[in-house]
């Protein structure tokens, strides 16, 4: 199989005829192997024995197809650390994993503080094409937590930025949360909180517990991420504006979601593929691959984390893409940085956690990793099942793909994945952007 230039006029207007695959489908009872027909940016047709003249076709026999998935949490480190990851290596990274649209943190250098940034970011991801890149832009100036970014300019400007974070950082003062979710309210944004109490983790390296004990590296206590968790609830209900609440990490913080939804507070919540899959035992080489920002926790939190994800306590999952250098990680433990790539394994460990487990279904992964992180995120044309009239925005799955080891080298500029040399299930071979192949074949198109 091969395609052209996706810029091209030409490829932008072909159709494409995908045949006998098992579609999600939006008021479809249960899976249903199908034909569908992608045109003009849409799905225009889904029955089986549909006519493919004219349109290229895609044996799709044995794979499902689930709607573009949407990353609410990618560190695409440009501007300022292009040494790391770039717009363009990121995005490629994102595609390949069957993402098509990322939320790109705010944490870059300058910091997306302002609409000059958050427009930069997204035309670079425009121009790169592999997928929708929706910026985040920052809570507070240079991340600092003193004052308030230009929210409202960032909002108003051709980004249309609607999420807000100081992820990498806690908005720890509350008064200024406070201040930020009242701020929002008027363009329906969300404030997206990196949940870590900075005099609690001061110097923190690994989860608080046994083996941060037995390996003599500084503990990181649940509580310092719960506190602040149930701090930001109060405040958005008290407020009446929304709170997402990023990577939760601990039983206790689920604990403290749950009570908040039961309340009916406009609070959501995302886990990570690594939180899902890894403990802090992962941590007794002190290999600094397993160090991340929150620490990988115990495996009573990893069943507790996937419990609520099943019953959709928490929203969806995100991944933290968070690439670094090699110099970065390849050093002691106390010295490399926090944070672990994703984009390009987060289907097959979400394979692995919740759908062999029997957790979730393929709809439930759809649900978690399409439709509701684009809610969250207040994107219009991504995460919608896929149905007559839906944009073409799909990623093509084979769930019977042998396991296959992980390696390290992929798209993204960095190679700092926890999951190098561990077998996971499945494999993406492609992924439409607006009927357009990013992804055909496991490559870019
Ligand atoms: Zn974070």
């Amino acid at each position: 199989m091969t395609a052209g230039n996706p810029g091209t006029p030409a490829e932008t207007h072909a159709r494409w005829l995908i045949r006998g695959v098992t579609v999600l489908g939006d008021g479809v009872q249960g899976s249903r192997v199908t034909d569908m027909l992608l045109s003009g940016g849409s799905v225009t047709a889904v029955q089986s024995g549909l006519n493919h003249s004219g349109a290229r076709v895609l044996d799709a026999d044995g794979l499902i197809a689930l709607p573009g998935l949407v990353d609410l949490h990618t560190h695409l480190r440009e501007p300022g650390r292009e040494d790391a990851e770039t717009v363009e290596t990121g995005t490629a990274a994102a595609a390949l994993g069957g993402y098509t649209a990322v939320h790109a943190m705010a944490n870059t250098d300058p910091v997306a503080d302002n609409a000059g940034v958050v427009e930069q970011v997204w035309r670079l991801g425009r121009t790169a094409g592999h997928c929708d890149v929706q910026p985040v832009g920052a809570v507070t100036f240079g991340l600092a937590g003193a004052r308030l970014a230009e929210l409202g300019t960032m909002a108003d400007s051709a980004a249309r930025v609607r999420v807000f974070s100081d992820d990498g950082r806690c908005v720890s003062d509350p008064l200024l949360m406070r201040r930020a979710l009242e701020y929002v309210k008027a363009f329906d944004g969300v404030i997206a909180q990196h949940a870590q109490d900075p005099r609690l983790t001061e110097g923190a390296q690994l989860n608080e517990g046994e083996m941060s004990a037995r390996l003599g590296l500084a503990g990181w206590p649940a509580v310092a991420e719960e506190a602040i968790i149930a701090r930001d609830c109060l405040l958005a209900a008290h407020v009446g504006s929304a709170l997402h609440i990023c990577h939760v990490s601990t039983a206790g913080s689920v604990e403290i979601i749950r009570w908040a939804k039961s309340k009916g507070w406009p609070v959501t919540a995302e886990v990570t593929p690594h939180h899902l899959l890894l403990t802090d035992e992962f941590a007794v080489d002190y290999d600094p691959v397993f160090k991340v920002n929150p620490p990988l926790r115990t495996g009573a939190d990893v069943a507790e984390l996937r419990r609520a994800l099943a019953d959709g306590t928490i929203d969806c999952v995100a991944t933290d893409h968070a690439p670094h250098p090699v110099e970065a990680k390849e050093t002691e433990w106390a010295e490399a940085a926090f944070g672990m790539t994703g984009l390009e394994t987060a289907l097959r460990v979400v394979h692995q956690a919740m759908v062999d487990t029997g957790l979730l279904d393929w709809r439930g992964v759809a649900d978690r990793m399409s439709v509701r992180p684009a809610r969250i995120g207040r994107l219009t044309r991504q995460g919608i099942p896929l149905a007559v009239g839906a944009p073409a925005n799909l990623t093509l799955y084979d769930p019977a793909a042998p396991a296959e080891a992980v390696v390290s080298a992929g798209a993204s500029k960095s190679r700092n994945t926890p999951f190098a040399g561990m077998e996971l299930p499945g494999r993406v071979l492609a992924t439409f952007l607006r009927g357009v192949p990013t992804v055909l074949d496991g490559k870019l198109a």
